[in-house]
């Protein structure tokens, strides 16, 4: 059995290690010179600058991946977990530390609201039973046919899949400092906690059960030792060239053509590329149904991301490793950004800091980091060229008044990327951060399929597929792959 896979990210790769311990010759082809996708690694100066995952949960996904070939991921990669897991910060100065320690978390609960502890207790229960069903049982079932999810419609409606994650934790919660800190997590995998189904809630519960971890040496080196383990195995990989079409006869897939017009027959085509724009740019239209056409046309996609990677010297030791920083108009805010595809002044921001767990991500004396602000994604039509230098000004000055202070004069290295990259580099229609958003109506059956709805031998995975975006959800869609080939 010959299969392709296109694509490198934690998606693609772990498709390709699972189609290889099915004994099938493997190609893998990624776009760029590097492999990793959204989890690439730039390097500037000294400073090591993970692109994008940072926070790594469910790592027995990862072992999984060296258990096929009895290799010890130990022998490839090093993963520590962290103490404090974020700290959230409000704009009166609030500080939340969130972690796995339930007396710390008792504390810090308490510290704002007395009252809301046993809600969270109750709360963690109900993500529990979610997580037992949405994770556990669903996250590697194949969703191609409707009755699958017809079968699921009573358990996920019982687990009130119709609210939405806010709507979910303010069930439990009564303050409000307290209820968007804990639903906060869809923000991880493109959503907004507020329409974003409380499936997600889930997420709550996988962090307590597998912890939060860190990659020494950043992320990076996960994506090197996978790499290091499908050269090992005889996985053939072409970097540096992009696929430009699909071949096809009759609605089944026969090979696929790159950028150098070569083509390369095979019997399998595991797409890890962005399922919408694979539909748009590299098969022939004329194939679709109605059923189809209208299915593409409806989906909703997950707000873009603006990404600014700086390092410092002077050393900020006071930073956490991971922090969350909410704005005043945080509802208002995440509102312009999906649905009014505007942008707004009073920002929310992720600021990362892995040199606070890893010294080897910066030069000795100075600081690594990279701050993310969910922005709208390219269906906006905003012009990243006049924005995108606005945008960076505005969060270092926002960094500087809570966090950072004089930042601007310490930054010595720093560069940005928008929507713009993630539609042009990554080939993600409209510049999406997290492909489509993870909402009731597109999640499962209602997802791209993980095999093709259209054509035969064609086959999805990673964020736009079922289960969808993250790593624990990516590394997932290849096990949906290995159960349905
Ligand atoms: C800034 C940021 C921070 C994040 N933080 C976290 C986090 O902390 N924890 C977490 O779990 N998740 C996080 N995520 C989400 C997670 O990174 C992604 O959901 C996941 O990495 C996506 O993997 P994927 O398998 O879908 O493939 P992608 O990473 O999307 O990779 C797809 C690959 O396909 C290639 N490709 C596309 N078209 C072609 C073509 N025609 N020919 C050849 N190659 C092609 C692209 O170049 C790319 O390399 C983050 C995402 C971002 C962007």
């Amino acid at each position: 059995m010959n299969s392709i896979v296109i694509g490198s990210g934690f998606g693609g790769i772990a498709a390709a290690i699972r189609l290889k311990a099915k004994k099938h010759n493997v190609i893998l082809i990624e776009k760029h010179h590097d492999l990793g996708g959204r989890a690439r690694v730039f390097k500037k100066n000294g400073f090591t600058f993970d692109a994008g995952p940072t926070v790594i949960t469910a790592p027995y996904l990862i072992d999984e991946l060296f258990q096929l070939f009895n290799k010890e991921s130990k022998n490839y990669i090093q993963l520590t977990p962290l103490k404090t897991w974020y700290q959230f910060i409000f704009e009166d100065k609030t500080k939340f530390n969130y972690s796995g320690d339930e007396q710390e978390m008792k504390n810090q609960i308490e510290k704002i609201n007395k009252d809301d502890f046993k809600g969270y207790q109750k709360l963690v229960s109900f993500t529990k039973k979610i997580f037992d069903k949405g994770f556990l049982e669903l996250a590697d079932t194949p969703f191609d046919k409707p009755f699958v999810m017809l079968r699921q419609l009573p358990a996920l409606l019982k687990l009130k899949s119709y609210k939405s994650v806010y709507s979910l934790v303010s069930q439990y919660i009564k303050n409000e400092k307290l209820r968007r800190i804990l639903s906060m997590h869809p923000l991880l995998v493109g959503g907004n906690p507020f329409s974003t189904t409380s499936i997600y809630g889930l997420i709550l519960y996988l962090e307590k059960k597998w912890g939060i971890h860190y990659s020494m040496g950043g992320t990076g080196n996960i994506i090197k030792g996978l790499e290091k383990l499908m050269t090992e195995i005889g996985i053939k990989i072409i970097k540096g060239h992009e696929v430009t079409k699909i071949i096809t006869n009759n609605q089944r897939i026969k090979g696929i053509k790159l950028d150098n017009n070569e083509e390369i027959m095979a019997d399998n085509v595991v797409c890890n590329a962005d399922p919408p724009a694979v539909y748009d740019k590299l098969l022939d239209e004329t194939n679709y149904n109605k059923i189809f056409k209208w299915k593409r046309k409806r989906m909703e996609y997950s707000m873009g991301l603006f990404v600014y990677y700086f390092g410092t010297k002077k050393i900020y030791g006071n930073i956490e490793h991971h922090t969350i920083k909410f704005g005043d108009k945080y509802k208002e805010h995440l509102d312009d950004i999906f649905e009014k595809k505007k942008l707004n002044d009073d920002i929310s921001y992720y600021l990362h800091r892995p040199s606070a767990t890893d010294s080897s991500m910066a030069p000795e004396g100075h600081d690594c980091f990279y701050v993310l602000v969910p922005v709208p994604n390219n269906q906006s039509k905003i012009n990243w060229s006049i924005q995108g230098d606005k945008i960076k000004n505005l969060v270092i000055d926002k960094m500087e008044e809570s966090l950072l202070p004089n930042l601007r004069e310490n930054i010595v290295e720093d560069f940005y990327l928008t929507p713009d990259y993630f539609e042009k580099d990554l080939n993600t229609k409209y510049g999406s951060g997290f492909s489509i958003q993870p909402k009731f109506t597109q999640s499962a059956y209602f997802r791209f399929h993980n095999k093709s709805e259209v054509f035969s031998g064609l086959y999805f995975v990673g964020a736009g597929t079922h289960p969808g975006a993250g790593l624990p959800g990516v590394l997932s869609s290849a096990k949906v792959l290995d159960k349905i080939l």
